[in-house]
């Protein structure tokens, strides 16, 4: 079989698989620096999901009114429900601070005060005096902040003369016999060849994995390729049970209508026509977190005061705002409600429904992007040569639930820290002599056996089944029966993919092979997912179990750990949750009740 692929290799200082805007932070810092830098990434740079954020990032830049960084690092504490790593939040939200400025004079052009000061608008959760006043934190390209920032880092990346290898889809990662990661496979989706790339370090910034379900507000393209890849590994992902759920995803479309629709006064009604997150959440009302939003529309709907024929959405207002301030801040999404609800905001108001959004977990790593696992007693062991940022990363910063606009955040301050620490861990031009052929063959062998996979199982009818399981049985809220369920029934599929059916054999073009190796890494994730929310049996942040209803901070202040390699088995462990900060300029934050 092996004769047939002829392999063409590449070496470089340090390999990067992802060109979002945490990959493309990492390459403009890498080059920068001085280090030989590949970024292979399946779609072109500026195709990638970054580009849809509309929001924004935060920064407690102050530019409105009072601001401090430990007031963003209380709210990203509370948000994700005490399960977020305190040390990784103070190097989040301190950073933040001169990430920004370097991303303006990068040139991102954010909106501005008259003052020519970066403007910053509201968002859940993110408060002033820790939870006493509503912060203005995020910095806003219009909403369109992910655009701007993805065109000016590939520009800087280019100007810093990183090597692109552009439509290249990584298939796994080539490990040493002792585990150390040297390198990737990738495929070259035009030129039909297979490339290996070693580099002394592999930064993995893939994203996530929204598209495990049937609704979610995530491109095509995010498919958990990174986690599958680490899984493959032997590398676990930490606490997938975490997903995020979106309040305002266009009924029936999925696509996402920003949270600075509410941040510049929007609000939800049901089918009443009441204001119903005043019952919910008294103070931040339609600005309370993202979990405690997504439940309450739930509640709404479950409860028969939902909107519409069926009682089964809810309604987004943002008609008061004016035309004006509409145009002038919130362009994207007063086309996107036209195009895929066939609605004028200006006039009246959007149907939504919550729909996933964001992956809190992923590959396991500390705060300068190293990839940690867990090695016997030693909770924080390192996996040499793999890092991971971005979404495809949990640091943890976002714990159990993710704050709007700190995903952004995290990206460029991690991004920024992973091309830092690997200034400090290579030597510039240092020799490839790892073997790596036990790996490579292994890889050879995935690749050629789903190339002719030739069972009765379409790939899409397959990828259907997943995220139909996904959507019933690891949603918004959980209970044990439907775990159970979701558990099993994910382990038949993920048994069903011996029997897929991979149609076209060519190796130019070939999406049906992509989307089949794709779906493999969506069922890793998802198998992943179920079994650690099954196993998890309290209510903290995205989480929410129908009978364990409370956190339980006794027994669950604790990351989950879950490997995976193959059959319908996951191995569950877990790791202390980091409650005390990096250093004496943040004071550790204790748990206490979330509320808003
Ligand atoms: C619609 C939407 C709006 C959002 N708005 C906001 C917001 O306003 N503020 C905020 O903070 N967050 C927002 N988020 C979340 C945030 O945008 C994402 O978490 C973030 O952009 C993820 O970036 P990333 O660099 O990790 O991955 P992505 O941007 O998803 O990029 C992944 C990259 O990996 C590459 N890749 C993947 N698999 C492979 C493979 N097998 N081989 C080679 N390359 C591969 C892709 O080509 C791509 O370049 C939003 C998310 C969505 C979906």
């Amino acid at each position: 079989m092996n004769d047939q692929y002829e392999i063409i290799d590449h070496q470089h200082d340090v390999v990067v698989v992802g060109a979002g805007g945490a990959g493309l932070r990492a390459v403009r810092g890498l080059a920068d620096a001085g280090l030989s830098t590949a970024c292979v990434t399946k779609v072109f740079p500026t195709r990638s999901h970054t580009v849809a954020a509309q929001g924004g990032i935060a920064s407690a830049l102050g530019n409105m009114g009072e601001d401090d960084w430990r007031w963003h690092a209380y709210d990203t504490v509370k948000g994700s429900d005490w399960l977020g790593d305190q040390d990784a939040i103070e190097h989040l939200t301190k950073e933040a601070i001169p990430s920004i400025v370097e991303l303006e004079h990068d040139g991102v052009p954010f909106s501005r005060l008259d003052n020519g000061k970066i403007y910053q608008r509201p968002f859940g959760g993110m408060t002033t005096h820790y939870g006493q006043g509503q912060a203005e934190r995020t910095c806003a390209a219009a909403d369109r902040t992910g655009h701007a920032l993805l065109h000016t880092l590939y520009q800087q990346s280019l100007k810093a003369r990183a090597e692109f290898f552009v439509e290249f889809f990584a298939t796994d990662l080539l490990t040493t016999e002792d585990g150390e990661i040297k390198g990737v496979l990738a495929w070259d989706l035009q030129g039909g060849r297979l490339h290996r790339f070693r580099g002394h370090q592999v930064i993995l910034a893939t994203g996530g994995y929204g598209r495990a379900y049937f609704s979610c507000t995530s491109a095509h393209t995010c498919t958990g390729d990174g986690m599958g890849m680490a899984l493959r590994a032997g590398v676990p992902l930490q606490d997938p049970e975490f997903v995020q759920f979106h309040p305002t995803g266009v009924y029936g479309a999925g696509c996402l209508i920003t949270e600075g629709a509410r941040g510049e006064g929007g609000y939800l009604t049901n089918g009443n026509g009441e204001r119903f997150m005043e019952r919910y959440a008294p103070n931040a009302k339609d600005l309370a977190s993202r979990d405690v939003v997504s439940r309450a529309m739930t509640v709404e709907i479950n409860e028969g005061r939902g909107v519409g024929e069926n009682a089964d959405h809810i309604m987004l207002h943002l008609e008061h705002l004016g035309p004006e301030v509409l145009h002038e801040r919130l362009p994207g999404i007063t086309e996107t409600a036209e195009i895929f609800s066939g609605v004028d905001a200006t006039k009246d108001p959007i149907p939504v429904l919550p729909t996933v959004h964001y992956c809190m977990g992923g590959i396991p790593t500390n705060p300068f992007g190293e990839v940690v696992t867990k090695d016997g007693d030693d909770p924080d062991s390192l996996v040499p040569g793999l890092m991971a940022v971005g979404e495809t990363a949990c640091v943890s910063v976002h714990g159990a639930n993710r704050l709007g606009s700190n995903a952004l955040l995290d990206l460029v301050v991690f991004g920024r820290a992973a091309a830092k620490r690997c200034t400090e861990l290579i030597t510039p031009g240092a020799r490839h002599h790892a073997d790596i052929s036990a790996s490579e063959q292994q890889a050879l062998e995935r690749f050629d056996a789903l190339r002719y996979a030739n069972g009765s199982t379409p790939t899409a009818e397959l990828r259907a089944s997943l995220q139909n399981s996904m959507q019933t049985y690891a949603a918004v809220f959980r209970n044990t029966e439907n775990l159970a369920k979701g558990v099993n029934k994910i382990a038949e599929e993920v048994q069903s993919f011996s029997d897929v059916h991979v149609s076209d054999r060519s190796m130019t073009w070939n999406s049906d092979l992509v989307e089949t190796m794709e779906l493999q890494n969506l069922l890793e994730c998802a198998i992943c997912t179920v079994n650690a929310a099954s196993n998890r049996t309290e209510s903290r942040g995205a989480h929410a179990h129908e009978e364990y209803t409370e956190r339980d901070d006794e027994n669950w202040i604790k990351h989950t750990l879950t490997w995976y390699q193959g059959g319908t088995d996951v191995e569950i462990d877990y790791r202390p949750v980091h409650m005390n900060p990096m250093t004496d300029e943040m004071a550790y934050i204790p748990p206490k009740e979330r509320v808003y």
